[in-house]
């Protein structure tokens, strides 16, 4: 079941009366609990085309339709709607807010969403539960470390169950063997169903994932499956 079509998008920025193409032409289908890692060099189109995927941006030509809502023509607030019901964002610098706990970091999307608190830091400790941090959740983020700042990050990403987790280089700040631990977490969050996407532009990262597409220059290079060991 298709999760995510894009038809044919463009996104095109003009700087002073310069056209940077940032996105040519791209074409992409990806199914419920799919996993696919988006490769490619610095200014190939990468950010470009998570901005859009996640709805914080909307193509100049083309079609986006997420989960079956045509989102290419949207206003801002739309945007912003649908951004909180259907994406999960997980940045590589965390983006916590500082003052806030680990709960209370966990339980804001909650608030946007309306839930009541005792409904909220119930959902919150489950996910905090999930990603093996419940035992953390009155520490500020100043508290935690690094591999533990992007559990609770994951975790914020999965309260509202969204359709898709988006993950920009997600292991970027963390060492080899925190990075690890975090993909493991990945792998376990997709094996319980969920659609994820990470930009990486480490190959051994990119290996977590069952389909690798490559950008360049604003064009989709090569998009693979990958025989993954289990
Ligand atoms: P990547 O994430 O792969 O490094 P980007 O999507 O950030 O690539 O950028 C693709 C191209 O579009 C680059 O040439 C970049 O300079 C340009 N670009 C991206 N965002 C903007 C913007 N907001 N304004 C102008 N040019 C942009
Ligand atoms: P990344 O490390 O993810 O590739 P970039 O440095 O390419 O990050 O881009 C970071 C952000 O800045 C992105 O949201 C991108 O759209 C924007 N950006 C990239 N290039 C430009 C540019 N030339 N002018 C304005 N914004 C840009």
């Amino acid at each position: 079941e298709k999760i995510i079509e894009v038809r044919e998008i463009a996104r095109e920025y003009s700087i002073g009366n310069q056209l940077v193409k940032a996105l040519q032409s791209v074409s992409l289908t990806i199914d419920k609990n799919e996993y696919v890692a988006l490769m490619g060099p610095s200014g190939s189109g990468k950010s470009t085309l998570m901005n859009i995927l996640g709805c914080l941006d909307t193509p100049t030509r083309g079609e986006y339709i997420l989960n079956k809502q045509r989102v290419s023509q949207l206003s801002d607030d739309e945007l912003a709607e649908i951004r909180n019901k259907e994406i999960g964002f997980v940045f590589q610098t965390f983006n916590l807010l500082p003052r806030y706990s680990a709960l209370d970091n966990v339980a804001l999307p909650l608030v946007y969403a309306g839930m009541k608190r005792s409904d909220r830091n119930e959902r919150a400790k489950e996910v905090l539960e999930l990603v093996g941090l419940k035992d953390r959740m009155d520490h500020k983020p100043n508290e935690l470390s690094g591999g533990q700042r992007q559990r609770v990050a994951v975790a914020r990403a999965l309260v509202n169950k969204p359709s898709i987790i988006l993950a920009d280089e997600p292991t970027g700040n963390l060492d080899s063997k925190t990075s690890y631990e975090i993909m493991a977490l990945f792998d376990e969050i997709h094996q319980n169903g969920n659609t994820v996407i990470l930009v990486t532009h480490e190959e051994d990262i990119a290996q977590h994932a069952k389909r690798i597409v490559r950008l360049m220059d604003g064009l989709v290079e090569s998009d693979t499956q990958q025989n993954r060991k289990e």
